[in-house]
């Protein structure tokens, strides 16, 4: 991501390095799925019975599980529960998912924050709400009230301009409550579990910033060697994510 709590747009993922023409192209062609998709949402509106956003399936993975088996144990002393999303037919799966959110919980532990359990929830919900779109994807954190921080695996993106991976906190969700303290995370997202990572960075500071520390986590590019974070930005994370009810004092 990320939009940044100050309105500013910054670009958290690298640009592809496409030519200009292909890809001014390519944002058109959005735009116009955008509005496709927009339109079909107010003509839709009436087949209620069609329209149920609901989660099919929930499992819940622990760090001793032998499902989770990369999983650090949690040894921190703040913690919390992740809880992650995807749409049935989207192209994502539930074990990608966790190996995905296993990558980012080792990468915050050098926060001493913990992941102490991962929920994945599968969604049923019509085609348009498999995209990140702002007025789309208030109606499904609207409809599933699911824990927070909720991450969502999306198709990809309809907003302008276009993240491969956002993060929506406290600061930049006024206009947008349902969507605080979520991610959203595209199938074009490289890096994915750093990139995750770098998002709920993002959420539990309640900051948008980017900083240009070699190898630093919040660079706004993210690359297999950005992992790090300094003892200001842990600091500021365990603060910001315990006083806005994201983490808690770990019980060990
Ligand atoms: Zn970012």
């Amino acid at each position: 991501m990320m939009r940044t709590l100050r309105g500013q747009a910054l670009r958290c993922l690298p640009d592809r390095g496409e030519p200009a023409t292909l890809r001014n192209m390519f944002t058109r062609c959005k735009q116009f799925a955008a509005v496709l998709l927009l339109a079909a949402a107010c003509a839709g509106a009436q087949a209620a019975g069609a329209e149920a956003i609901e989660v099919v399936e929930r499992r819940t993975f622990l760090p001793a599980s032998a499902h989770a088996p990369g999983m650090p144990p949690p040894s921190g002393t703040h913690e919390f529960s992740l809880t992650l999303a995807y749409f049935t037919d989207s192209g994502w799966r539930e074990d990608v998912l966790l190996e995905i959110a296993t990558h980012a919980a080792g990468i915050l532990a050098q926060c001493s924050v913990s992941v102490t359990s991962i929920e994945i929830a599968r969604i049923a919900a019509p085609q348009r709400y498999r995209y990140f779109a702002t007025p789309l994807s208030r109606q499904v954190a609207r409809a599933l009230q699911l824990p927070r921080p909720t991450v969502y695996f999306v198709i990809d993106t309809l907003q302008q301009p276009a993240y491969d991976a956002e993060a929506i906190g406290r600061g930049n969700s006024r206009t947008r409550p349902e969507l605080a303290d979520t991610v959203w995370i595209t199938r074009a997202t490289r890096d994915p579990g750093i990139a995750l990572a770098h998002e709920l960075a993002h959420v539990l500071m309640d900051s948008g910033e980017h900083i240009e520390e070699a190898l630093n986590l919040m660079r706004a590019e993210t690359t297999p060697a950005n992992t790090r974070l300094n003892a200001g930005q842990c600091e500021r994370l365990r603060a910001t994510g315990t006083s806005n009810g994201l983490l808690r004092p770990a019980k060990n």
